[in-house]
């Protein structure tokens, strides 16, 4: 049976550790320095997922694209976006303005692909006291979006939640 391949895209501002969450899932490595993408990077990984019967495992194809980090943003989104079924759309949680501009993010998006689903990730949570990240994550929930699944707090650097976030996505894309 051919595998069922799903494009996804990442999106959010600069720096916020987009490519870094894409590089944990795929090939469980991290880097302190900054991993400039270049145009558009497009990666590959094998996801399972299981219906009711557990003899029923299959795969699934992510296609995950990211984008290099810059205001060449803009005039590049439509085309980037076209044809994705989901997003993961990234925060860092010690740049607060990064966080604002999560719900531009969501529409810019769901502009171009209204019957698809985005997870949030908020990240770098290694860097923030444990005690503040729920009052954080619950601030960033956008129960008015159906389209926004949930919202994790996520560490590329740790590999905290980067493996359910693709997971989660992938559970809905079928
Ligand atoms: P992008 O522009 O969104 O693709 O961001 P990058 O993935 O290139 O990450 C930008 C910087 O943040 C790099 O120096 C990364 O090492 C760092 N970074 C990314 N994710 C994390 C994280 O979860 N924790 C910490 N401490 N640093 C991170
Ligand atoms: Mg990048």
């Amino acid at each position: 049976m051919p595998t069922i391949s799903k494009k996804i895209c990442l999106l959010g501002d600069f720096g916020v550790g987009k490519t870094s969450l894409i590089r944990q899932f795929v090939d469980k490595q991290f880097s302190d320095e900054y991993l400039s993408t270049v145009g558009v990077k497009i990666s590959r990984k094998l996801v399972s997922w299981s219906s009711k019967e557990p003899q029923n495992v299959q795969e699934l194809q992510l296609l995950i694209w990211d984008i290099e980090g810059s205001n060449k943003f803009r005039a590049i989104a439509p085309t980037y976006f076209q044809g994705a079924k989901g997003a993961v759309i990234v925060g860092d949680v010690t740049r607060e303005e990064t966080l604002n501009h999560l719900l531009e993010h969501i529409n810019s998006f769901l502009a171009i692909n209204p019957q698809s689903y985005i997870i949030i990730a908020l990240n770098k949570s290694d860097l923030i006291e444990a005690e503040y990240l729920e009052k954080i994550r619950k601030m960033y929930g956008f129960p008015k979006q159906e389209a926004v699944l949930n919202t994790y707090l996520t560490s590329a650097k740790c590999g905290i939640n980067v493996d359910e976030i693709f997971q989660v996505l992938a559970n809905y894309l079928i």
